[in-house]
């Protein structure tokens, strides 16, 4: 029995990383290949709502379910962004398959809907949003697509999947204290030199203290934001100030222009 709980808790979701479950979202192991994943991180059959027991015991992900009927018996594809085979991928476009982490760090990519069958643009699309011949810091490696590291002034570019092994991206609780705001799902990724500054400064400010530090960041810029609205409007009323001086000027004009003419 130990064992088994040790094993359950060994299990990790190859897409957010957690292995913490919920009632509604257990991980699901696939029977083939082993790839484990959360339900709502997955998304496709696995959070239909007639969904079975028996369909999650003897669930296939969707890459081993595509091989089973195409006959190609552990013929792995590698994946169209990290060039990395194995994992939780779908297949994305006419040829190419992604691994969900990969689309999920992209900032270009989403998914369109919960069953994360779609992306708004296409996978090759991603090419344009990168600048030629870019080469991925960890493996060397310039094929495939790579997200750049969030320091504005650092120009290293990694694959979402090497960012992983190298413990870059991490579980989406831990990621979650890299949000950019309190209001946005988006989370700063940091090479491995940005991240030890970053962790650094978080260590010494506590998660409190950056949240109180962007409370007064939001009332400086509230106090900012009234002080230009007042600005404005002085600056439309004297306009309009100094449009009705240009009219009373041009009528008396015109009366005077009327008596000396008269
Ligand atoms: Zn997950
Ligand atoms: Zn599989
Ligand atoms: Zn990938
Ligand atoms: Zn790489
Ligand atoms: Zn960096």
């Amino acid at each position: 029995m130990d064992s088994f709980e040790s094993l359950l808790e060994s299990l990790k979701c190859d897409v957010c990383l957690d292995s913490i479950q919920q009632e509604d979202d257990v991980l699901v192991q696939c029977s083939q290949c082993l790839v484990c994943v959360h339900q709502h991180c997955y998304g496709s059959d696995l959070v239909q709502s007639d969904i079975t027991p028996e369909h999650l015991c003897n669930w296939k992900c969707a890459e081993c379910a595509w091989n089973e009927t195409h006959c190609q018996l552990n013929q792995s594809t590698p994946c169209f962004m990290c060039k990395q085979f194995g994992g939780a991928m779908k297949k994305y476009s006419a040829e190419s398959w992604a691994h969900i982490t990969c689309i999920n760090w992209n900032k270009y990519i989403f998914f369109q809907d919960k069953f994360k069958d779609s992306t708004n643009i296409s996978l090759e699309m991603l090419h344009l949003y990168q600048k030629p011949d870019t080469l991925c810091y960890i493996c060397e490696f310039s094929e495939g697509v790579m997200i750049k590291c969030d320091n504005r002034v650092c120009k290293l570019n990694f694959h979402v999947r090497c960012g992983i092994q190298k413990g870059l991206i991490k579980d989406w609780q831990t990621m979650n204290m890299f949000r950019r705001d309190d209001d946005d799902f988006d989370c700063n990724v940091f090479c491995q030199d940005h991240l030890e500054i970053f962790e650094e400064k978080r260590f010494k400010f506590p998660l409190e203290i950056l949240n109180n530090r962007r409370e007064a960041r939001k009332a400086r810029k509230a106090v900012r934001d009234s002080r230009l609205k007042k600005l404005r409007q002085q600056r439309k009323t004297k306009r309009k100030r100094h449009k009705d001086i240009v009219r009373e000027w041009k009528e008396k004009k015109v009366k005077r222009a009327y008596y000396i003419h008269s």
